[in-house]
């Protein structure tokens, strides 16, 4: 492809420019997407206009006027009155002195803005704007105009003449990706047509026709490496686990309860999975307190029934901790017929003595089930057998993490925990390459939490609810956003709340301080005494927002609530109601945006971390609502998985059925899409070997 210096009028400089927006090629230009577009067909006369509203007049310009403002330092302001057959408007600019050379009464011209009441006048603030040659129709007006993110130093006129003149030229030459058949199956449209109507629609119509076509291509695409990751994953070899039910089953009946019928299933699928002799690799996804540890304890048994090791990773060295003590005790607590299971756990804040210990006797096969965090995957531990790998809250890994581990043993089960529910929309995107199984039910008996609502200004009743429930026995958290105040926000930090609290407000009881900057042994300290009941009060971070389980908890006081995601919010929820008695979260906020206010809506009506991962999703859109998380190839630039979710399911149908004919994508009709797929994802053949 001709690279965009080549090209007419683009030197090396505005070259540079374009690259900072990933424009460096011909091919870039054409998929170098509009953000919106203005419509020019329609042009609204001057006596409709709205306040608050986008219009696009057609008028002409009856007096101009250039003056400076008022303000020290003051700018420019250029001023056109102009006027049509049903009234006059002002359109203002500012600091755009020379626009009068352009402006001249008699002129024709066609603007595009927002109306706004400016004193006690209706104007258009900095409108575009597009002269009528005598005898001419404007060659912008009339059209669906495209509207561009802008790269520095380029005018949206400018851009677009850019655009424009580039699909000119070589729309002829560009090589269709999507094969003929496919394209007849979805009724999609030639590639020249589409870019062309993407960029220039012809018609609304014509757009949206070119919008499907694209954003089914981008799709398509996008699916190939997780599509050819599972075909790899299928021609390895596994393990073909032998299921021991007697030695299954009396230590699921040693538990303090009965499985939910949800839990049942999902382990009934991760037992046929274990039994077949390929790698498993599957996503466990299900609500806060839904149950998934123990469910992957049970498949852990299984590896171990096996004479093989499972690797339990967990997000943090709390986490760990609280992980490696739970399995620990049911597995004492359990009375298999067969040799006690041994646990072990590998943090990286062991001395190296208790370390070497660990790493021994996972490599001599002494230990059956090793807990740890990251410093499971670091180099140095190498297992007598290695089974099975569960990854705890597995976004807080991300994906090259996920990639490594299988390395350490010879293909080992992996399975995957989130309790972030993944809606269905997103897990096809993002983890189309995992099988998945969701808990669908939470235990019985739980109870509810409720979530109540304090503004600002009634903080102290929040207190005061609060130490009535700490005054009788019970345990509180308090999140804020900042570990430190921060002169720049005015929010309430962990180390001046708890400072408030433990000097002033709750002196009577006992507070702690937990958050990231402490030292690992510190965090472990104050998490060990809060579940001990050493403390009555726990202020934190969001460091809480993964897995701690401390039933004795009721009270959740979370400051400025409107800070934090919903999903986040809904995690940090969880940490409460986990005993017998009611659990309460109290947000303190000051929802200022539509936002915010819709966050706490949904948090204060809802309780099911499904439907609000589905709401979280709709108000973030699913780039921020991944953040880190993202699949780690790329990110889409037209296809919506939200909006376009049929899109989605059937181009990744097509793409199954192309890869099933074609795995290596030689045949010729498939070679651009290979291209293709060098092209956006530089590092794909890497992806789909491993894991
Ligand atoms: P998750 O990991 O899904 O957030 P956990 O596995 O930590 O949930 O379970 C939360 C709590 O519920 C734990 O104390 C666990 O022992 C308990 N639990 C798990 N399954 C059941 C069940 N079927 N009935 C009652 N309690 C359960
Ligand atoms: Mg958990």
């Amino acid at each position: 492809m001709t690279a965009i210096q080549y090209l007419k009028g683009i030197g090396p400089k505005r070259a540079k420019l374009l690259a900072d927006v990933g424009i460096r090629d011909i091919e870039d230009a054409f998929y170098y997407f509009p953000r919106r577009y203005q419509d020019r067909t329609h042009f609204t006369p001057i006596a409709q206009i709205e306040i608050g509203a986008i219009a696009t007049l057609k008028a002409e310009v009856l007096s101009v006027n250039a003056r400076r403002g008022f303000r020290k330092g003051g700018f420019n302001i250029f001023e056109a009155s102009v006027g049509d057959d049903t009234g006059r408007i002002f359109a203002v600019w500012f600091n755009q002195p020379y626009l009068r050379n352009y402006f001249k009464p008699a002129k024709k011209v066609i603007l595009y803005g927002k109306a706004e009441l400016y004193k006690d006048r209706i104007q258009l603030s900095n409108p575009e704007f597009e002269f009528i040659e005598e005898g001419e129709e404007g060659v912008e007006s009339g059209k669906i105009m495209p509207v561009y993110p802008l790269p520095r130093g380029f005018s949206q006129r400018g851009l677009r003449k850019m655009i424009a003149s580039i699909l000119e030229k070589h729309l002829t030459s560009v090589a269709e990706i999507l094969p003929f058949d496919i394209r007849s199956r979805h009724n999609l449209g030639n590639i020249a047509k589409s870019l062309r109507n993407i960029h220039f629609p012809e018609s609304e119509d014509a757009r949206l026709a070119a919008y499907q076509r694209l954003s089914f291509e981008e799709f398509f695409i996008f699916q190939i490496p997780l599509i050819l990751r599972k075909f790899k994953r299928k021609e390895k070899k596994g393990i073909a686990f032998k299921i021991n039910e007697g030695s299954l089953s009396s230590f699921i009946q040693s538990l303090p309860f009965v499985l939910t019928r949800s839990q049942s299933e999902v382990l009934a699928q991760i037992k046929s999975d274990m039994q077949v002799d390929r790698p498993m690799q599957r996503l466990l996804q299900g609500d806060v307190g839904s149950g998934k540890t123990i469910v992957a304890t049970i498949a852990a048994l299984v590896a171990v029934d096996n004479a093989s090791q499972a690797a339990f990773m967990a997000p943090t060295e709390i986490l760990a901790n609280q992980h490696y003590e739970k399995i620990r005790r049911q597995m004492l607590e359990s009375k298999g017929q067969g040799k006690q299971v041994s646990v072990g756990l590998l943090t990286s804040s062991l001395d190296e003595k208790e370390k070497n210990k660990v790493l021994k006797e996972i490599k001599n096969g002494a230990i059956d089930i090793v807990v740890g965090t990251h410093a499971l995957i670091q180099e140095g531990v190498v297992f007598k057998k290695l089974g099975l790998i569960i990854m705890d809250e597995q976004h807080k890994f991300g994906v090259s993490q996920r990639a490594l581990l299988p390395q350490k043993g010879i293909d080992p089960d992996v399975l995957i925990m989130t309790a972030t529910p993944i809606p269905r929309t997103l897990s096809m995107t993002l983890f189309g390459d995992l099988d998945i199984s969701t808990i669908r039910e939470l235990p019985q008996g739980r109870k509810k939490i409720q979530t109540l609502l304090y503004d600002t200004g009634r903080r102290h009743e929040a207190y005061e609810f609060l130490r009535s429930h700490v005054k009788s026995g019970q345990q509180a958290y308090i999140v804020c956003p900042l570990i430190e105040d921060n002169p720049a926000l005015m929010l309430a930090s962990a180390k001046r709340i708890y400072k408030e609290f433990s000097q002033d407000i709750f002196r009577e009881f006992k507070v702690g301080l937990v958050h990231g900057k402490l030292k690992r042994e510190e965090q472990d300290k104050a998490m060990v005494k809060f579940r001990h009941g050493k403390l009555d009060i726990l202020v934190a971070t969001t460091i809480l927002e993964v897995g701690i389980d401390v039933p004795n908890a009721t009270v959740m006081l979370i400051e400025h609530a409107e800070r934090f995601g919903l999903s986040q919010l809904h995690q940090m929820r969880g940490r409460i109601g986990r005993g017998s008695f009611e659990s309460f979260c109290l947000l303190i906020a000051e929802p200022k945006t539509e936002q915010a206010q819709s966050r706490v809506d949904v948090l204060q009506s809802c309780s099911d971390g499904f439907q609000i991962a589905e709401e979280d999703l709709k108000i973030r859109g699913p780039g921020e609502f991944f953040g880190e998380r993202q699949h780690g190839l790329t990110e889409l630039k037209i296809a919506d998985p939200l909006k376009q979710f049929h899109l989605l399911k059937s181009s990744r149908e097509e793409a199954i059925k192309l890869l099933n004919d074609d795995p290596k994508l030689e045949k010729r009709q498939n070679t651009e899409i290979k291209k293709q797929l060098y092209k956006r994802f530089p590092g794909f053949e890497r992806f789909i070997m491993v894991g």
